[in-house]
């Protein structure tokens, strides 16, 4: 219908504290993409004086279960919107969650966006839970970063998101790194990953 290039998207997903987020913050120093972090995004919502979602996403996030996609699909759509970036490539971490969430960018984005793979970052429990206590002991100042919410979070995991990244893993879009390694290490896989795909260049 248009010749102009629809945004090309690729999903971050792993378990709360598997490293999405600083592997993204590393992965687009190196490449054009740009990175959303739907839980950053949420947390900016539910700080905003005022907002009518601020409350809801204030529950979900302490107990560790998924705000609705209708909220963090409008956030992120926004962001692709919005963004400066001529390359229109997003990372996109945290999302989608659970089935409400893939049905919902099904609905709403399948005209915007196209999906080129999801990257999944495995890492065990212990390792993840440990690395969110410490996050918080170093003042994360999140309200999840402690080891009730954890345990929520990483039940959420399990139950919602594993069979997200199965049905993406079906279709021969999942890529899995290991990411009990250190981040510079995990960030140069991801990285030799792109350049052998030719995701890398501009
Ligand atoms: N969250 C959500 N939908 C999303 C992303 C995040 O509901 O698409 C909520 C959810 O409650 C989650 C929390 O935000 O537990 C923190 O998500 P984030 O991705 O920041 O945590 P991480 O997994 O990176 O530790
Ligand atoms: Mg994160």
């Amino acid at each position: 219908m248009s010749a102009i290039q629809k945004p090309e998207v690729i999903f971050v997903l792993g378990g709360p504290g598997a490293g999405k987020g600083t592997s993204c913050k590393d992965i687009v120093k190196k490449t054009g993409y740009v990175h959303l972090s739907a839980g950053d995004l949420l947390r900016e919502e539910q700080n905003k004086p005022g907002s009518e979602f601020g409350e809801l996403i204030k529950g979900h996030i302490v107990a560790g279960t998924i705000v609705p996609v209708e909220i963090t699909c409008s956030l992120l759509d926004r962001e692709m919107q919005n963004s400066p970036s001529p390359h229109k490539r997003f990372l996109i971490d945290g999302f989608p969650r659970n089935q409400d969430n893939l049905e919902g960018w099904t609905r709403n984005m399948t005209d915007k966006a196209i999906v080129k793979a999801v990257l999944y970052l495995e890492c065990s429990q212990e390792v993840c839970t440990q690395r969110c206590i410490n996050r918080g002991l170093k003042g994360s100042g999140r309200s999840d970063d402690n080891a009730e919410s954890l345990v929520k979070r990483h039940q959420t995991f399990i139950k919602d998101t594993m069979p997200i990244i199965k049905y993406y893993e079906e279709r021969g879009l999942l890529f899995k790194f290991n990411s009990m390694k250190p981040p510079n290490v995990v960030m140069e896989e991801i990285y030799e990953k792109f350049k052998e795909i030719g995701w890398a260049t501009d």
